[in-house]
């Protein structure tokens, strides 16, 4: 069957494991093309500069706002996120497929701009895992996994509008599931009569 490139969005709770989930994708299908984010926020311990995010400032930020040059963006903690269309559009020249890690509002954002980008919710076994999974991190403070946690109801209550939910519970086994849902909508079986997805 014929291959479309595809934007996919994956969003869900800090620490769900979306991060660990779409690298472990991106072993599975090299081509599929990673944007980099902007972001306003401090760099943590270990992150790479332009690998983890475009670290630049409030001004930069607003200029690039007022450019149009956001796909998305959005605040959060107290600082902003957004996805340049420069990160998206040559991935999608190419004929190579995009994931896109954001959250709840910045994929609805994406489906107004693009309503054929197909966005996928990843939801923990529990909300004992989740925070389990936060702690384990070791990235935030007690207080950041606080405001983290605060916003899980309010993320896992937009789940349902999402075009799939899968749930991380085994690593292996949402893998594959992920890599399964992506090649799916690659592919015309991911169309239905009406066009969409
Ligand atoms: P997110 O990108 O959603 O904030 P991460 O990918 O950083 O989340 O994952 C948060 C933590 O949970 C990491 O320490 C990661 O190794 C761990 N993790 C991810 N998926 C699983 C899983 N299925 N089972 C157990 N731990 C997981
Ligand atoms: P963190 O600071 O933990 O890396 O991310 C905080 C929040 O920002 C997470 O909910 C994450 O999904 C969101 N985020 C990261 N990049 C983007 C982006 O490009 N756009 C939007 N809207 N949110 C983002």
């Amino acid at each position: 069957m014929a291959r479309r490139a595809r934007l996919f969005v994956v969003s869900g709770p800090s620490g769900v494991g979306k991060g660990t989930l779409v690298s472990r994708v991106r072993d599975r299908i090299p081509n599929l093309g990673l944007t980099v984010s902007a972001t306003t926020r401090d760099p943590r311990a270990g992150e790479i500069p332009d690998v983890s995010y475009h670290f630049i400032t409030e001004d930069e930020f607003e200029r690039l706002v007022a450019e149009g040059a956001f796909l998305e963006w959005d605040g959060h903690f107290g600082s902003h996120y957004g996805t340049l269309w420069s990160e998206v559009n040559p991935h999608l020249e190419q004929g190579n497929s995009v994931i896109l890690e954001i959250d709840v509002k910045g994929a609805f954002n994406v489906r107004k701009a693009l309503p054929e980008a197909v966005l996928i919710f990843v939801a923990p076994p529990s909300l004992e895992e989740l925070e389990a999974r936060l702690r384990g991190r070791g990235a935030e403070n007690e207080a950041q996994i606080a405001q983290r946690l605060e916003r899980v109801e309010m993320e896992m209550g937009y789940a349902p509008q999402y075009d799939e939910i899968l749930v991380n519970d085994d690593l292996d086994q949402a893998t594959s599931a992920l890599e399964e849902l992506i090649r799916h909508y690659e592919t015309d079986g991911g169309t239905d009569q009406d066009g969409n997805h």
